[in-house]
């Protein structure tokens, strides 16, 4: 049986879920999710009933894997949730989407968030024709994303725009493969965040 070597991957089998850490190999038959059915050691991890405090707290630590966020972040991103109009699950899901680094990712710029966290903060990407170094950095609808106009960032984003084709485009945004440009059409769907999270449990954990 196949054993988990990667720190990375081993997270994915912690939080029960796919969270696509290392890029493009988490979408092949290499990614040891599939090689593996069982958590590893002798006995399963959870045994008996598991209390809905858990269940919030493994939803949450699931979120904040999947988008490389810290504790002091979500819980911002949480608080600009519950102001906003509407459903505080589906809201805190769509402002966390709309990151800089996530939106680079999802637009095929990078293959994985810590590469597009990289590209970011190395000064590689443009929102409305500005530099913008900060990941965290949240886009509006209109905006517009490009590659800074130097040969090493343009040779990378296309090499990672080639490679990630067979990726699901998103709805929230628009690519121009020729013009190595994203915008954003809209805000995020439900169906465009495609963590497996209950974010209801994230909800009722946060506002006890
Ligand atoms: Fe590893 Fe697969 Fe998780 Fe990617 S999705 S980090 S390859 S287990």
């Amino acid at each position: 049986m196949a054993r988990y070597t990667d720190a990375k991957c081993r997270l994915c089998r912690r939080e029960g879920a796919k969270l696509f850490l290392k890029g493009t190999r988490c979408e092949t038959v290499k990614c040891s999710w599939h090689r593996r059915e069982k958590v590893p050691g002798m006995h399963n991890w959870q045994r008996g009933k598991v209390s809905d405090y858990k269940k919030g707290l493994r939803e949450k630590q699931k979120v904040k894997r999947f988008y490389g966020l810290l504790e002091r972040q979500f819980k911002r991103y949480f608080r600009m949730a519950e102001i906003e109009k509407g459903n505080t699950g589906m809201n805190l899901l769509k402002i966390i989407e709309t990151r800089l680094d996530n939106a680079v990712l999802r637009g095929g710029f990078a293959l994985s968030r810590a590469q597009g966290r990289q590209l970011v903060c190395h000064g590689h990407i443009k929102v409305n024709g500005k530099r913008v170094d900060i990941p965290s950095y949240l886009l509006k609808t209109g905006d517009v994303i490009t590659v800074q106009d130097r040969e090493n960032s343009k040779k990378q984003v296309k090499e990672n725009m080639e490679q990630a084709k067979t990726r699901e485009p998103v709805s929230w945004l628009a690519v121009n493969e020729a013009g190595l440009e994203i915008t954003v059409v809209k805000e995020p769907t439900r169906e465009d965040v495609s963590i497996p999270i209950e974010e209801q449990l994230v909800v009722e954990l946060l506002s006890r």
